[in-house]
């Protein structure tokens, strides 16, 4: 098992006990593949020795457990949630809680409370990497989650679309303003790949992800190419980085995982868990 160091948080809040590093993995838009990046990269850290868990925070159409081909609801001991257990990774999804068109009628602080309740009320065991599949979008609901919930940084999924680049750089804006850091950039469905005759088309259009990432100044952390085996393997229940591990899809899952720990690793660490709570008595 490998060991990770919790890293700082900048929003000042404290991390929490049984989680090092809180990743959170958010999109301006729906459908640029957020929840499928999310699955592999939870999937590559825990191949590679570290301890990982998914929380599907996706209220508006919560996919991990179709991604990994859960279903039921998961068991309750000592009043806290149980994460189901797929491939070594620890996953909670609030699609095991709430009726599919419940949130249509939920205003949002309801939703953000329910959303915070699932993270403190699972019962993770002992995480190096909790990553949170947010909600896509920049509203209320995601900007409250990044002030109340500890996270170390943010990871933004955007396909070279202008129209997603749009909504991309509406949520460096919103990470920047909450003081949360930005890891970087992952560029999804960068090419088609046709799996007749292995053809490779630009057909969301070129460079859109590394002009952002040069005008924020965020490191772009790779690049995927739109394959149908990812969709197939996806739609099975079983992500491609463990469905084909040798795959090129999966060395480029593995990489992005291991430039998003360098990244992590460049932040300040976090040593209070190191101390004891200092009591000054008068
Ligand atoms: P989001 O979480 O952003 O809404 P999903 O991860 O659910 O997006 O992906 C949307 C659809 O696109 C899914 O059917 C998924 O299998 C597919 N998909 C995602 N990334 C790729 C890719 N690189 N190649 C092929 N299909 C993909």
């Amino acid at each position: 098992m490998k060991k990770t160091t919790a890293h700082r948080v900048q929003t000042g809040l404290t991390p929490l006990k049984n989680i090092k590093n809180i990743i959170a993995i958010a999109s301006g838009k729906g459908g640029v593949g957020k929840s499928t990046v999310t699955t592999n990269l939870a999937m590559v850290l825990s191949q590679q020795g570290y301890r990982v868990g998914i929380l599907d925070a996706d209220i508006y159409g919560p996919s991990q457990p179709r991604l990994l081909g859960l279903s039921g609801k998961p068991e309750i001991v000592d009043n806290q949630f149980v994460p189901f257990i797929s491939h070594g990774v620890q996953v909670m999804s609030i699609g095991f809680l709430i009726a599919p068109d419940a949130p249509a009628i939920w205003r949002g602080p309801m939703v953000t409370k329910a959303l915070i309740q699932m993270l403190n009320d699972s019962a993770w065991d002992n995480l190096d990497y909790l990553l949170i599949d947010l909600p896509p979008g920049t509203g209320d609901i995601q900007l409250t989650m990044s002030q109340k919930i500890p996270v170390a940084g943010s990871v933004i999924v955007t396909t070279p679309q202008d129209l997603s680049l749009i909504d991309a750089k509406k949520a460096i804006m919103m990470f920047e303003k909450v003081n949360v850091s930005i890891l970087g950039i992952v560029e999804n469905m960068s090419t088609h790949v046709c799996s007749q005759c292995g053809y490779e088309e630009a057909i969301f259009g070129s460079n859109g992800a590394e002009t952002l990432t040069d005008q924020h100044k965020v490191p772009l952390l790779g690049q995927i190419p739109l394959l149908s085996a990812i969709r197939e393997h996806s739609d099975k229940g079983v992500p491609v980085v463990i469905a084909e591990p040798d795959s090129s899809s999966a060395k480029d899952y593995q990489k992005i995982a291991m430039s998003l720990i360098a990244q992590l690793a460049l932040q300040k660490k976090d040593y209070s868990a190191k101390f004891g709570s200092l009591k000054i008595e008068q």
